[in-house]
């Protein structure tokens, strides 16, 4: 239902959770976030069914990271719970991801992994995709993320992360929106402007078919076959 994702210098944790908070009008039944830093060899996340404030409650104390994505969820395949809230990752915990949309063929793609050995965390049309991803023997994060999606049928608009490569948060649209914001040294991604407002006006819409990797630094758009498509930042107004 909602997606918020930042990658930069700051505190992100405490960013996520107000990106959020300004998609609650949509409306969902549960919350999670995942968060890591350059330094940090692992991701850390927290879900919770219920409200963003349910999800703030069960958030480390020390829990200091500046990449993270997040999601509030709008249950359409498994009911509303800890286990089905997004963030799912793969079974190494290595793949984390955020998904808006429906996967069509899920069940299928499901029936094909758990006979490869795969042991599902949640009941989610979702959980399919991280393992997809966490499976494929391509080199880069893009081209994982892109080989993943030539499996599955249905929409989505999503948010990646890797633990090994956690310089970058990859994204990706069809059926459902994504715009990315462009800020000084961090670059932010929503499904909703509402999510970035705040902190910038310059925004990416992404097409559908259209991936984008995100840096600190830097952003780069294009397909799921991996050429380079243009995109330019426009200036939103907006009247608080
Ligand atoms: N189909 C996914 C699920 O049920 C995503 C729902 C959403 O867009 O929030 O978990």
């Amino acid at each position: 239902c909602g997606i918020v994702g930042y990658i930069g210098r700051r505190d992100v944790a405490p960013l996520l959770l107000e990106g959020l908070q300004r998609l609650e009008y949509r409306g969902y039944d549960s919350a999670g976030l995942v968060i890591t830093s350059p330094k940090s060899a692992g991701l850390r996340m927290v879900k919770a069914k219920g409200r963003v404030r349910d999800l703030e409650a069960r958030v480390p104390r020390r829990f200091a990271g500046t990449t993270g994505i997040a999601h509030t969820r709008w249950a359409t395949h498994g009911a509303p719970s800890d286990e089905n809230a997004h963030p799912h990752l793969s079974q190494d915990g290595r793949v984390a991801l955020v998904h808006n949309g429906i996967i069509d063929n899920a069940a299928e793609l499901r029936t094909r992994l758990e006979a490869e050995g795969v042991v599902f965390a949640s009941e989610t049309d979702t959980e399919v995709l991280t393992h997809l991803i966490a499976r494929s023997g391509a080199e880069s994060l893009e081209e994982k993320v892109g080989q993943a999606l030539k499996s599955v049928e249905g929409t989505y608009g999503i948010a990646v992360m890797h633990a090994d490569f956690n310089d970058r948060i990859v994204v990706a649209r069809n059926g459902s929106p994504v715009v990315l914001g462009i800020g000084e040294k961090e670059m932010f991604v929503a499904s909703d402007v509402a999510a970035l407002i705040a902190h910038t006006r310059q925004i990416v819409t992404l097409d559908d078919g259209e991936m984008a990797t995100l840096k600190a630094d830097d952003f780069r758009t294009y397909t799921t076959e991996g050429s380079t498509t243009t995109a330019t930042p426009t200036t939103v107004e907006w009247e608080a």
